[in-house]
């Protein structure tokens, strides 16, 4: 999916590890995030007493000058990459998000999407708070940081019974770290250690990156808050068991180096790709990925078909950031901006094509018809997850029904769209086969209709805007 993609909304991180230079440590969390949003980052630091924040548009690695980390001080911080799904993209939507609640200053990095966020909106509102942006984050910020209670755990409770919705949170306050994961966990969020302290990170990469150890996910509907005493864990007492973690991090989302749910992402799409042969042998010459996303997939396909693995695409990754605006007339022309092919891996061969999903559908055409100008003689088209024909309510920028190709047309349809010889989508139980763990903990609602959380209307990314 190199041009086509559905994007993810955010990536969150947050260190507590007093002696350590929080801020260098969450710039390399957040790079090794990058891929879960483009468009802002920033990074919000404490030191028992004060709060810092900076936060920029544009890719980790131009938000920061070596003077603004330095600025960055404490022993605390966390960070935020941000794709937008609520409110557009512009500066004051950029996370993380602080204010100055009733208890002390509070930042939040959301990664997620609450469905309920015009209407908490419009309580806050009503008892007197006033927007700058237009991001679900900034209500959610501002519901946290205007709860009562004891502690900040129970303030993030209190907050936690007025959100519906998505949300994995990295929460900054004056003296401590919190990690939330909504009661459903939607979106992802693990626990690392380091020497001198403690992570959170929306993926493992990222405490791999900085030399973290892998602990634990944080379950769905906890609570972790970090501070002097050490970690502290705040299960959900009336959770209800039902998880429904988003199937698509396992498809394309997150890294193939994350692991999630105990599982390592790159060789549950090896299993997929295994799948997808098992469920339709075929006679061909080639197994070629769209990269790099489906890179694991056909490796599987490859290895369960005995079919030969060529790299008949080549990516450029060094696009920058130009092509990856949210921005349609920019996607469909990346095919021509982001890959080559070479006919000399294409003449005369018949190709299985293996990609992660069709969304829009609007640029495979041009990909098949590289692989055909250079030189394929067939182009079969193999998806390692099922059609996506239901939006996303979650905190993925598929929101409107009208533009999956899959809701509107068969898959024969679609495969004659985009101009294959064949096409097959993995089925939902292959899908659940290759992942190897039960069906109920998914979130699957853009493949089945089937959606986790109510949804009663058909929700405009923009809708913030207008409220
Ligand atoms: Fe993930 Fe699809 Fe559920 Fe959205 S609807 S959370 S993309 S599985």
């Amino acid at each position: 999916m190199p041009f086509d993609e559905p994007r993810e909304e955010c990536g969150v991180f947050g260190v507590y590890a007093p002696s350590e230079d929080v801020a260098r440590l969450t710039f390399f969390g957040l790079y090794s995030l990058q891929h879960r949003g483009q468009e802002s980052a920033g990074i919000a630091s404490a030191d028992g007493q004060k709060m810092r924040i900076h936060t920029r548009m544009g890719l980790v690695n131009t938000a920061f000058s070596e003077d603004d980390l330095s600025r960055l001080t404490g022993h605390i911080a966390i960070g935020h990459t941000r794709y937008s799904t609520t409110g557009s993209s512009m500066a004051k939507n950029a996370g993380p998000f602080l204010v100055h609640g009733d208890y002390g200053d509070i930042a939040v990095a959301h990664n997620g999407n609450l469905i309920n966020s015009a209407i908490l909106r419009r309580d806050l509102e009503e008892h007197g708070v006033r927007f700058e942006g237009s991001t679900d984050t900034e209500a959610l910020t501002w519901a946290i940081g205007t709860s009562p209670g004891p502690d900040i755990a129970a303030r993030v409770r209190r907050a936690m019974s007025r959100f519906v919705g998505a949300y994995s949170l990295a929460i900054l306050t004056e003296d401590a770290l919190v990690g939330v994961r909504d009661p459903k966990g939607i979106r992802p969020l693990s626990i690392g250690r380091i020497d001198h302290g403690w992570v959170i990170a929306s993926e493992t990469c990222a405490l791999s990156t900085i030399g973290a150890t892998f602990v634990r996910d944080v379950e769905p509907g906890e609570i972790v808050v970090v501070d002097a005493e050490g970690i502290h864990s705040y299960p959900m007492i009336d959770w209800d068991g039902e998880q429904a973690t988003c199937i698509f991090e396992f498809i394309y989302f997150a890294r193939p180096d994350s692991m999630m749910m105990g599982r390592r992402l790159h060789l549950a799409r090896q299993r997929m790709g295994a799948e997808l042969w098992k469920e339709d042998p075929i006679d061909a010459d080639i197994v070629v990925p769209v990269p790099d996303s489906g890179v694991p997939a056909a490796i599987g396909y490859s290895q369960a078909s005995g079919i030969p693995y060529a790299e008949g695409l080549i990516k450029n990754r060094y696009i920058g950031r130009t092509f990856i605006q949210p921005d349609q007339r920019l996607r469909e022309q990346g095919v021509k901006l982001k890959l080559n092919a070479l006919p000399e891996v294409l003449e005369g061969k018949r190709v299985v094509l293996v990609d992660d999903t069709i969304v829009r559908g609007t640029t495979s055409r041009p990909l098949v018809d590289l692989l055909r100008q250079n030189g394929a003689r067939e182009v079969h088209m193999r998806v390692h997850a099922p059609p996506i024909m239901w939006p996303c309510y979650y905190g993925v920028d598929m929101a409107r029904r009208d533009d999956l190709i899959a809701a509107y047309k068969t898959v024969d349809e679609v495969g004659e769209a985009i101009g294959v010889d064949s096409i097959k989508y993995l089925s939902l139980d292959g899908l659940i086969h290759a992942i190897d763990l039960p069906s109920n903990r998914f979130c699957t609602a853009c493949l089945t209709g089937h959606y986790p959380l109510p949804v009663q209307m058909e929700m405009d990314k923009l809708s913030l805007e207008r409220v």
